[in-house]
């Protein structure tokens, strides 16, 4: 039997292609190798326009809070600042990734829990084989992650330079420090970045219920550069895990990498479809994916034919919706990492430049428009704010 469609992976881009899939009539099979509900590294913020994608509320057991203020830390200066309205709904992704799951599955897609081990593009169709049997689809959307076993068909070489490396884990609250600032986020409905720690990045708390989730990524970083970093951030911030921390590349869009090849689409992590500045991919992963299976499917329709050259409108259809948003965001990254350290420590503790920029997340600005604003105004924003306030350490 041949299948429309074989989505590799079933995280957020993948469930959201065979969604839009099944949904358009295609005969969709979906191979995942974790069963789920499966633990995802990741803090689980949803930017105000990845809620809006939903036509109705998420149901219960996904949302683990809101998030209204940010706290940001460099050193000893730190800038609070709340906002009149929502920033990011902070979700429990093992909850959230089931739940899109089961929205591919209403639509009609078959999921198997399979490792694919080889992706094999022929003439007439792609050939997978997983660690359980070998499958044909005429098309193959990549969504399998920041790893991607797809991606290797499509380039041989994966840029390093624009990968963001990280380490996290989830805290349960009962194993914080009980003074400590990150025990009160969830009642504050507050996050913490604290900068400052890696050259080129940050590390986070986000309070989810009776846990936290806490992390550093850095540009240029690996686990061997990193882990000292993390444990000095966790003893700072009374922080216990109670587990190692997971390691994770959080990938990123590069004009020039192509996205499709004969017969195959990548999306989400795959395609490097994640913000360089806030690690936000899951927006952008069910962005993809969707766009991915609509290309597909209006392909398989036509009867055309499923070559590269035919897939390649994806690419430019992705630039449209989101990718050149995504280079806007690596151009404030590199402005405000390549500051001498001095001077990030102001920047980054400005009231105006964090709140103009927690309007991008709260889908009231986009990084092009903060771009613009940031370039003219931030001489200006510096000479004008108040000193941010200077923090106690734990131990006093
Ligand atoms: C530490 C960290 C924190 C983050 N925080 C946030 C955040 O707060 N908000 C946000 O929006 N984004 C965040 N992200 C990014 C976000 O997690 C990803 O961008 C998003 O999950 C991408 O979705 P995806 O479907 O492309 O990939 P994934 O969610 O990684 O899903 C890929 C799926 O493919 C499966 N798979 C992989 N290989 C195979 C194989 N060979 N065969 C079969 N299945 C396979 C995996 O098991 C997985 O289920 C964070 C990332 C990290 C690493």
């Amino acid at each position: 039997m041949i299948y429309d469609l074989i989505v590799v992976g079933g995280g957020p881009a993948g469930s959201a292609a065979a969604q839009q899939a099944a949904g358009a009539g295609l005969h969709t099979l979906l191979l995942e190798k974790d069963p789920f509900p499966r633990h995802k590294p990741c803090g689980g913020g949803l930017s105000e326009p990845a809620i809006r994608e939903f036509d109705s509320p998420l149901p219960d057991g996904i949302i683990s809070g809101d998030c209204r203020g940010v706290r940001v830390i460099f050193g000893n200066l730190v800038q609070e600042s709340r906002f009149p309205f929502r920033v990011a709904t902070l979700t429990d992704r093992a909850a959230f990734d089931t739940f899109l799951l089961d929205l591919a599955v209403k639509a009609g897609t078959q999921v198997r829990y399979e490792r694919v081990a080889e992706v094999k593009p022929e003439p007439e169709w792609v050939m997978i084989r997983t660690d359980r049997g070998t499958y044909r689809g005429r098309a193959v959307v990549g969504a399998d992650g920041a790893g991607s076993i797809a991606r290797s068909v499509v380039r041989r070489r994966q840029r390093r330079d624009i990968l963001l490396f990280s380490l996290s884990a989830e805290i349960p609250i009962a194993s914080v420090v009980r003074n400590s600032p990150a025990a009160e986020l969830g009642a504050q409905e507050m996050v913490e970045i604290h900068i400052g720690r890696v050259a080129r990045g940050y590390c986070w708390i986000f309070p989810k219920g009776d846990r936290l989730s806490a992390g550093i990524a850095g540009l240029g970083e690996s686990r061997r550069t990193i882990q000292a970093k993390w444990e000095s951030f966790c003893l700072e911030n009374g922080l216990t895990p109670t587990s190692a921390p997971r390691a994770h590349i959080i990938p990123s869009y590069h004009p020039d990498d192509p996205l499709v090849a004969d017969r195959i689409v990548l999306a989400g992590d795959a395609a490097g479809a994640a913000d360089p500045f806030l690690g936000e991919g899951i927006y952008y992963a069910r962005l993809s994916g969707k766009l991915a299976a609509e290309r597909i499917s209006s392909l398989l329709a036509s009867g055309s034919s499923l070559k590269a050259e035919d897939l390649r409108p994806y690419q430019a259809a992705c630039r449209k919706a989101y990718a050149d948003e995504l280079l806007y965001a690596r151009s404030v990254f590199n402005l405000l990492f390549r500051l001498p350290v001095w001077l990030q420590r102001r920047v980054f503790t400005n009231a105006d430049v964090l709140g103009r920029y927690m309007e991008i997340p709260a889908g009231r600005s986009t990084y092009r428009r903060y771009w613009r604003w940031l370039l003219p105004s931030m001489p200006v924003a510096l000479i004008r704010s108040h000193k941010a306030s200077t923090r106690k350490t734990l131990d006093g």
